[in-house]
C-alpha cells in the first residue's frame, strides 16, 4: 500500500464493514442504521440473486424488510432466497422474469403483490457487461447491454409504476456505474446504458415526485466479491496496486453499496431524488484510463 492516506490509520467513518466474498450472507452484522429502519416494508429486487443485488436484499432484510428477488435464473433466486431467509428471518419471494420481457414483469408484480399485498421499493440492480474495445463489439452485443440495463429498468419501473406506485407512492433505487463520466476504456456499451438510466432517474423523479415517489441512482466503484469485479479486471487491479490511486486506497465491499442503498432506499433520505450517489471512494476522480494497459487486463481475464 503506499500514497500519503495509507499511512494515516483509518478512522471508523471509512473503514469498511465485514463482508464475505461469495454469494452468501455476512457471518456477523453490527447495525449501523436503527434495526427496524423498512419495519413493514417489502422491496422488488432486480438481480436480487447475485452479488451487489444479493446483499442489499440481505441488509433490507436485516432491516425488516420483507424482498421479492427477481432474475432470470430461477434456481439461483431460490436458492439465494433460502440463504437469506435463513440468515435473517425475514420473508423472501423468488421469482424468475426477464428484465427484457415487460410480461415476464407483469408476471412477476402480480404475484409480489398477491404475496405481500405491498411494495415499498424497487432496486433495479439486474445489469449485464465485460470489457470489449468499441471496434469489437458486435451490433448485438451493444444493444444486449442497453436492453438489459437501460429498457430493462425503464420496464421494471413503468410495470411497478402502473401496479402499485402511481396510487401510494415509492422508491426507487437505479444501479448505475461511473464508468461515462470519463469515457472509460472498453466500456462504451455500458457506460452508455447507466448513463442512460441517470438521465431517465432525474426524468423520473421530476415526472413522479407530485406522486410520492422518489428515484434516485446508486454509482458503484470497484466492489470486491462480486461477478463485475471479477470480469472487469478487478484482481488484475489489486495484484498491480492500481487501488492505491484510488482516493481511500482500496476497493468497496457488497455491504457498503448495500448500505447507501438503505439510505436512499428508507426515510433516511426523504427529500432526496432526481440525484445519483457515487459510493467509489473517489475513485473515478483519480483512476488511471490507461487504453493498452486495459487491453491487456481484458486479455487477461478473457483467459
Ligand atoms: P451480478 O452478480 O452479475 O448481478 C447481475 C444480476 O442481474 C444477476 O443476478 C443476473 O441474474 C441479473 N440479470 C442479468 N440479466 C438479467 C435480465 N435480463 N433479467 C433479469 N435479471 C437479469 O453482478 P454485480 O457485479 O453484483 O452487479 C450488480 C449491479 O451493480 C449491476 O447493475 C452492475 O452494473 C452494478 N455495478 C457493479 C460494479 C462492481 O464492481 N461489481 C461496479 C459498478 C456497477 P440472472 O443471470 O439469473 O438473470
Amino acid at each position: 500500500r503506499g500514497g500519503a492516506g495509507a499511512m494515516a490509520e483509518a478512522t471508523d467513518a471509512s473503514r469498511p464493514p465485514p463482508d464475505v466474498d461469495t454469494d452468501e450472507c455476512l457471518s456477523e452484522y453490527r447495525y449501523l442504521f436503527s434495526p427496524d429502519l423498512l419495519a413493514g416494508r417489502v422491496a422488488f429486487v432486480t438481480g436480487g440473486g447475485s452479488g451487489i443485488g444479493f446483499r442489499i436484499a440481505e441488509i433490507f432484510m436485516r432491516h425488516g424488510c420483507r424482498t421479492v428477488i427477481a432474475s432470470r435464473n430461477l434456481q439461483r433466486v431460490s436458492e439465494a432466497s433460502k440463504k437469506l431467509v435463513a440468515a435473517t428471518g425475514q420473508q423472501c419471494l423468488p421469482l424468475a422474469m426477464d428484465v427484457r420481457q415487460p410480461q415476464t414483469i407483469v408476471a412477476a408484480v402480480d404475484e409480489a403483490l398477491k404475496e405481500f399485498k405491498r411494495i415499498d421499493i424497487l432496486v433495479n440492480g439486474a445489469a449485464g457487461n465485460f470489457l470489449c474495445p468499441a471496434s469489437a463489439l458486435s451490433f448485438n452485443a451493444f444493444k444486449t447491454v442497453i436492453d438489459i440495463d437501460t429498457i430493462g429498468t425503464f420496464n421494471a419501473s413503468k410495470v411497478l409504476f402502473e401496479k402499485y406506485f402511481r396510487d401510494h407512492g415509492g422508491v426507487i433505487v437505479n444501479i448505475t456505474a461511473t464508468l461515462s463520466y470519463r469515457g472509460q476504456a472498453l466500456q462504451v456499451h455500458a457506460g452508455a446504458a447507466k448513463a442512460a438510466i441517470d438521465a431517465m432517474t432525474r426524468h423520473l423523479a421530476v415526472e413522479w415526485g407530485p406522486r410520492n415517489i422518489r428515484v434516485n441512482s446508486l454509482a458503484p466503484g470497484p466492489i470486491t466479491g462480486t461477478e463485475g469485479y471479477r470480469r472487469l479486471g478487478g484482481k488484475f487491479a489489486e495484484e498491480a496496486s492500481h487501488f492505491d490511486i484510488i482516493p481511500l486506497q482500496r476497493a468497496g465491499n457488497k455491504t457498503e453499496i448495500a448500505h447507501s442503498t438503505l439510505y436512499l432506499a428508507s426515510p433516511l433520505s426523504s427529500y432526496v431524488t432526481g440525484t445519483t450517489l457515487v459510493v467509489d471512494g473517489g475513485s473515478w476522480l483519480t483512476s488511471a484510463n490507461n487504453f493498452p494497459a486495459m487491453l491487456g487486463i481484458a486479455s487477461s481475464s478473457a483467459k
